[in-house]
């Protein structure tokens, strides 16, 4: 892909320009095209102050929303939220729709960062309301994306990657490239944390896995964020994908990005990402044996009352650092770091309990209407079965099954298609058919029938990944998508269902009973959802007549050749 042109600026979203006083116009304009952040920080204060003294909501409102956008990407977190809550009530009186979503989005985050997880709650309700007042999607997505960050900081990664899937599943829907990265970026951050989180615990496979998936997420990223031509996403973006290549092992790939992320993070005054950058870079030399460099950054940065604020860098720093001393085999400095370690997470875990527990005050406490909001976003599941919500849901849901139906294939199929071709990774489709299933109604009757096909789905949701596609697209016919998955190993996964399924003690539901299912499989490249079906269902349809109870691969179109 072609890199734009080099028009980066700053501060990229413009200012609305109607309506305001000249004088105001010209400083927000001046400081929208600025290429420093310092500059463009400078010319919005300006432009406040001047605003403040002229009798002209529309002025505060434009120049508090830009000084709002310069504060938050100077990490300026608590003016942030003091300046937005002024600016709210101006943006909405002036119909400033997407300025007023955006200022909810900086100071949601703010919140969310401080650990003000009441207030982030809060402003992600509003989202929600504003999504169904106005039909916006685009805050919906926001507000997924903010409730999956509160909850992943107050230690709940889980409950956060949940509700950021279902931010993505929106923004994918809706297309639109800023959304999408946003709620891409968040999702891959979460589950970094996951993987920080369990590391060192009973649970480092999960860990690993959760590392494994944050990698294609960086990776799509990485790979639309130069078209939002916006340097701050791109130093932050790729920040991440080194920091996520780091711990996988990937370590050249991930030397550049966390090179070129830190020289462009001090150049522009993205002190935010500075430390957790060199934090990253410090556990690249770790990776590497390189313990003496390793061992110098993780002190400096420990020393930088910067680190000190961000409770998971400086978590990882002293965990970094143990592991330094430890394979020098200096046993009391590494137990030091240890305990360091230690007593931040224990302190953090408080912290985080005690936020749970505060929500849940200030949900008792809260006035009638306030709770009503709270609750809704508090009581998750509820907060997002807003009726549009559950009948969209109900729309792409088998009712049987509670797989996706055929309808749920559609809508993500493309979607899914497009990130495996962005990361040029492959992707496998396959097609599942109940063999004789005729058959099985005629001798036991429709009632087992369907027993049986509930029970399909239960062994085909346990031999499947979380990130794969399980659908049943028709009576007693199921699509499963698999990203990330070449043909070979589809076969794998496709062989092992078979036998599930036909080792599956099915007389347990009706003495004699026996079932079977044929598959087809065919996998991408070339990345077009109707022909990778069609070919799917072709090696099904030869499963069946070679006999049944078995598998089909597609054969390779020309553009399968794997380069
Ligand atoms: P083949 O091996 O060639 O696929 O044979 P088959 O009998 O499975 O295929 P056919 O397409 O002839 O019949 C499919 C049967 O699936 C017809 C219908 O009785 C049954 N069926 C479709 N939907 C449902 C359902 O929701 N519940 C039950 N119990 N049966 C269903
Ligand atoms: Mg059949
Ligand atoms: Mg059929």
């Amino acid at each position: 892909m072609s890199q734009p042109k080099s028009t980066a600026k700053s501060l990229p979203i413009a200012p609305p320009s109607d309506g305001l006083s000249p004088n105001v116009a010209a400083l927000l304009a001046q400081a929208h095209a600025s290429e420093s952040l310092a500059v463009g920080l400078a010319l919005a204060e300006q432009a406040f102050n001047l605003a403040t003294t002229q009798n002209n909501q529309r002025d505060r409102a434009a120049s508090s929303h830009l000084l709002c956008y310069a504060l938050y990407r100077t990490g300026a977190l608590a003016r942030v939220i003091t300046l937005g809550e002024i600016a709210l009530p101006w943006l909405r009186e002036e119909s400033m729709t997407d300025a007023y979503v955006e200022v909810l989005r900086w100071i949601g985050f703010c919140a969310c960062d401080t650990g003000d997880f009441a207030n982030a709650i809060k402003y992600a309700t509003e989202c929600f309301n504003f999504a169904e007042l106005y039909g916006d999607q685009r805050s919906r997505i926001l507000a997924f994306c903010l409730l999956g960050a509160c909850f992943e900081r107050t230690g709940d990664p889980w409950q956060g990657e949940r509700l950021l899937q279902q931010g993505l599943a929106v923004a994918r829907a809706l297309g639109e490239n800023y959304p999408l990265v946003a709620t891409l970026n968040n999702l891959a951050v979460v589950l970094t944390g996951k993987f920080y989180l369990l590391r060192d615990s009973a649970l480092s496979m999960e860990a690993i896995d959760s590392l494994n998936a944050s990698l294609p997420l960086a990776r799509e990223v990485a790979e639309r964020v130069p078209l939002l031509n916006d340097p701050y996403f791109l130093i932050f973006s790729e920040g991440n994908l080194g920091e996520i290549l780091v711990h996988l092992g990937q370590l050249e790939e991930a030397e550049t990005l966390l090179n070129r992320s830190l020289t462009a993070a001090l150049a522009q005054g993205f002190h935010s990402v500075v430390s957790r950058v060199r934090c990253s870079i410090a556990e690249m030399h770790l990776a590497r044996g390189e313990n003496p460099a390793a061992r110098q950054l993780l002190i400096e940065l420990l020393a930088n009352p910067a680190t000190t604020q961000n409770a998971s860098t400086l978590l990882r720093a002293y965990y970094g650092l143990y592991l330094a001393y430890r394979a020098d085999g200096e046993s009391s400095q590494a137990l030091l770091a240890l305990e360091n370690f230690r007593r931040i997470e224990s302190q953090r875990t408080l912290q985080q309990l005690k936020a749970r527990s505060d929500l849940m005050v200030t949900r008792l406490e809260a006035s009638e209407n306030e709770r009503k909001g709270l609750e809704r976003a508090y009581g998750i599941v509820k907060a997002h079965e807003s009726r549009a919500v559950a009948l969209e849901r109900l729309a792409l849901e088998d009712e049987l099954t509670g797989l996706g139906n055929r309808r749920a294939l559609d809508l993500n199929l493309p979607g899914m298609l497009e990130a495996a071709a962005l990361n040029r990774t492959p992707l496998a489709v396959m097609v599942l058919d109940l063999d004789h299933f005729k058959r099985v109604n005629d001798a036991f009757g429709h009632a087992i029938g369907d027993k049986v096909l509930v029970q399909i789905a239960q062994i085909v949701g346990e031999q499947t990944r979380p990130n794969d596609l399980v659908t049943r697209t028709g009576g007693e016919e199921f699509v499963l998508v698999l990203p990330g998955t070449n043909h070979q190993d589809a076969f794998d996964v496709c062989e092992r269902l078979r036998l599930r399924v036909s080792d599956f003690p099915w007389s347990s539901l009706a003495p004699n009973l026996a079932v079977t299912v044929s598959a087809g499989i065919a996998s991408a490249p070339a990345y077009v959802a109707a022909t990778l079906l069609e070919r799917a269902d072709l090696a099904m349809y030869r499963a069946k007549k070679a006999g049944r109870n078995r598998v089909a691969v597609a054969p390779a179109t020309d553009a399968t050749q794997l380069s």
